[in-house]
């Protein structure tokens, strides 16, 4: 008979991305086999997480806090030497990460924080819709979009959903949408797209 302890865990586990039953039960008996210690040390730094770590008000990425608790804008978004015209559309923190390491870009960023399957019939709830509509609102320095969102189908859809809705606000404003040159070849994930082809893909974005 299954213990409810370690049921219940596995549940948890099983809800993680690209985690399924049996990585879940194998998560689980691996929390087993470590001494108490480690595990107690696991359990803390999960609670701590969310104290140290928040979410950016504008770009919606989450970062460090400092030791106030105080900071509600991460270091790109309060800082006034970034080009404050142009708008990067990523899915995810990683794919603002990789972009940011190549150091090719100088513009602002919103993590839109997923995307759309084709099929998908309750699309607003995938992505922070209302969030990015507000921003564009208040901020009205922007004048282009760009969308480097992966180059895969649902990339593709959550692009065409996203024109869609902006569409009256970018006709009124008269801002100008582009997507990354497809220098990044079709089905790659940003998040692993090395310097060279993002350079191009910037470069190349229409
Ligand atoms: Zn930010």
């Amino acid at each position: 008979m299954e213990d409810g302890h370690i049921k219940k865990l596995e549940e948890y586990f099983a809800r993680f991305p690209g985690v399924g039953p049996r990585q879940a039960h194998r998560f689980v008996y691996y929390l087993l086999w470590q001494n108490s210690s480690i595990v107690s040390d696991i359990a803390h730094t999960i609670l701590n997480l969310k104290k140290h770590i928040g979410q950016c008000k504008n770009c919606f990425r989450y970062f460090p806090k400092d030791a106030s608790g105080q900071y509600t804008l991460c270091r790109i978004c309060s800082d006034s030497s970034r080009d404050n015209s142009i708008l990067l559309i990523v899915e995810k923190d990683a794919d603002l990460e990789n972009i940011e390491r190549t150091g090719l870009y100088n513009g602002n960023y919103f993590v839109v924080g997923g995307l759309i399957p084709l099929l998908e019939t309750n699309k607003s709830r995938k992505i922070r819709e209302k969030e990015l509509l507000s921003r564009l609102t208040h901020e009205k320095s922007i004048i282009e979009l760009i969308f480097a969102l992966s180059a895969h189908v649902d990339g593709d859809n959550t692009v065409d959903y996203i024109k869609k809705i902006l569409k009256p606000h970018m006709e009124k404003n008269e801002i100008r949408i582009t997507v990354l040159g497809r220098g990044l070849s079709t089905g790659s994930e940003l998040e692993y797209s090395d310097s060279e082809t993002l350079r191009n893909a910037l470069k190349n974005r229409s």
